[in-house]
């Protein structure tokens, strides 16, 4: 059957819940077969497949490559650097099974875990200090804290930076002005909303939402939860607090 990316979406959702035990593995079918249309195995393969990559585990059916994306941008941006390093290592054990079977090969996939392998290298210069921080909390397997979801959307933060440049926003550091080649395109992104005021439907604008700020200025912003918004951190940094 042909899976559409409105099934791929409900799969990935519908396998995070089961994976954080929001819901339960038959509830989740039932409803991607009875609310999606999606045979019942395809449904558990979907379901499945997101465990193993969450562990680094082979799966031995394969994605097509439009969901294969889908699951490893999400991963990535619902879980983090490891989580992403896990799927990927599971795909890949997945590639060669599935090629040792001779019955062809998977060369999309193989470049999709390429490009995702070096957008780990280039996250990782950014984000250094992100690999330290616990993945999973214990129970409920809680996102970190740090950085949220929207600021580690690579596209989103592609066109933040286009629109604004790398120039912090708030104190002005630019790190090609004073490290040269070296610092030439280096900035983080600084989401402006509160997280949990955001609705299931939210996507995020990397013009309205984003800003660039550096890594100083952006621990600063998130020393108080919800983050210290732009201009009241230019004030405290003036040495003027706020009322
Ligand atoms: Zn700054
Ligand atoms: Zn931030």
């Amino acid at each position: 059957m042909k899976i559409t990316t409105e099934m791929t979406r409900s799969a990935y959702a519908a396998a995070k819940d089961v994976y954080e035990r929001i819901t339960k593995l038959g509830d989740a079918l039932d409803h991607l077969e009875s609310d999606f249309g999606m045979n019942r195995g395809t449904a558990n393969d979907y379901i499945y497949g997101f465990n193993k990559m969450m562990s680094g585990e082979r799966y031995k059916r394969t994605f097509n490559s439009e969901a294969t994306d889908y699951y490893f941008n999400n991963i990535y941006m619902d879980y983090g650097l490891c989580a992403l390093r896990n799927a990927l290592q599971a795909a890949t054990a997945h590639v060669e099974y599935y090629e040792g079977l001779g019955r062809g090969n998977l060369n999309s996939i193989r470049s999709l875990i390429a490009e995702y392998q070096s957008l780990i290298f280039t996250e990782q210069s950014i984000y250094p200090d992100d690999l330290d921080e616990p993945e999973v909390l214990l129970e409920g397997h809680k996102k970190r804290v740090f950085v949220n979801s929207y600021e580690r959307n690579p596209r989103a933060r592609a066109k933040c930076v286009e629109h604004y440049g790398t120039t912090c926003s708030v104190c002005e550091m630019n790190f090609g002005e004073v490290y040269g080649e070296l610092g030439q395109g280096f900035i983080h992104v600084h989401h402006l909303l509160p997280v949990s005021q955001l609705g299931k439907e939210y996507e995020v604008d990397p013009v309205l939402d984003l800003r660039p700020v550096c890594p100083n200025c952006h621990a600063m912003l998130h020393r108080r939860n919800p983050p210290l918004s732009i201009s009241e951190l230019k004030e405290m940094k003036k040495g003027i607090r706020p009322r």
